[in-house]
């Protein structure tokens, strides 16, 4: 990809560190790579102007994409995160789920719904015949975070954090462009669908995030505690295997 040096400079700034020019050879590009990583210091938190940053986000390709999220400084989460976790899953995939944020398990592991919320995850997605692991587009969804660092003590997201963080889910959802999006918990669900209502009011019907079909459900930690709702998250997955089979 060609970079303007406007977007070189912008995105060298947001720390991603790959645009070692072309003619140095690779043993000394990965050299220099490696010393500006090592000596430069942090980027200010939140330097670059949020829409220029934006734009420069919505044009990455999907290696740049998860460089620019390793690298991110742009709100004060980065300072306690142990890692950034990007998602996982079939980068084609056409079922496509968003959480809310990590929690300590994934900011260890640097993968998303980890633990027992993501082992319920899990058992739902092969109810249906889908699963995390390596398979087709088809069965193997993509599962990513509406936030990529963990907040301290697994406080609720704050909504600068969201808005700073935003850019990334959304050019993850543009690059994969699934046939159907499951947004799991009231963070992902309101940042998604810019709506405050309730979970219970969502839920049920086909909503549209950028033209993807996208139905809402609850979040598995959640489920975890309130196993009641768990018949209606159930009802909530046959409506979207429904749209996604319908999509095809
Ligand atoms: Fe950057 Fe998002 Fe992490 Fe904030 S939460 S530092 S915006 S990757």
């Amino acid at each position: 990809m060609a970079w303007t040096e406007r977007q070189r400079l912008m995105l060298q700034e947001m720390g991603i560190r790959l645009w070692a020019a072309p003619e140095v050879p690779e043993a000394a590009a990965a050299q220099e790579v490696v010393e500006v990583a090592a000596t430069a210091p942090p980027p200010a938190v939140a330097a670059v102007p949020p829409d220029d940053r934006a734009a420069a986000i919505a044009t990455l390709p999907w290696p740049a994409l998860r460089e620019a999220v390793a690298a991110c400084t742009a709100c004060g989460l980065c300072q306690s995160r142990r890692q950034t976790v990007f998602g996982v899953g079939n980068p084609s995939a056409h079922w496509m789920i968003v959480g809310e944020a990590p929690g300590e398990q994934e900011d260890l592991k640097g993968e998303p719904f980890v633990g027992a919320a993501g082992h319920l995850l899990d058992n739902m997605l092969r109810a249906l015949n889908l699963t995390r692991e390596e398979a087709s587009p088809e069965r193997q969804v993509y599962i990513a975070n509406t936030l990529k660092c963990r907040p301290p003590r697994n406080r609720n997201p704050e909504p600068e954090e969201m808005a700073a963080c935003e850019p990334f889910l959304m050019r993850q959802i543009e690059l994969i462009r699934p046939r159907l999006i499951l947004a799991m918990g009231r963070f992902a669900v309101h940042s998604l669908l810019r709506s405050s209502e309730p979970i219970g009011k969502l839920r049920g019907r086909v909503h549209r995030y950028q033209g993807v079909p996208l139905v809402v459900t609850y979040h598995p930690a959640y489920l975890l505690r309130n196993l009641a709702e768990k018949s209606r998250a159930w009802e909530d997955l046959c409506l979207a295997a429904q749209i996604a089979d319908g999509a095809g």
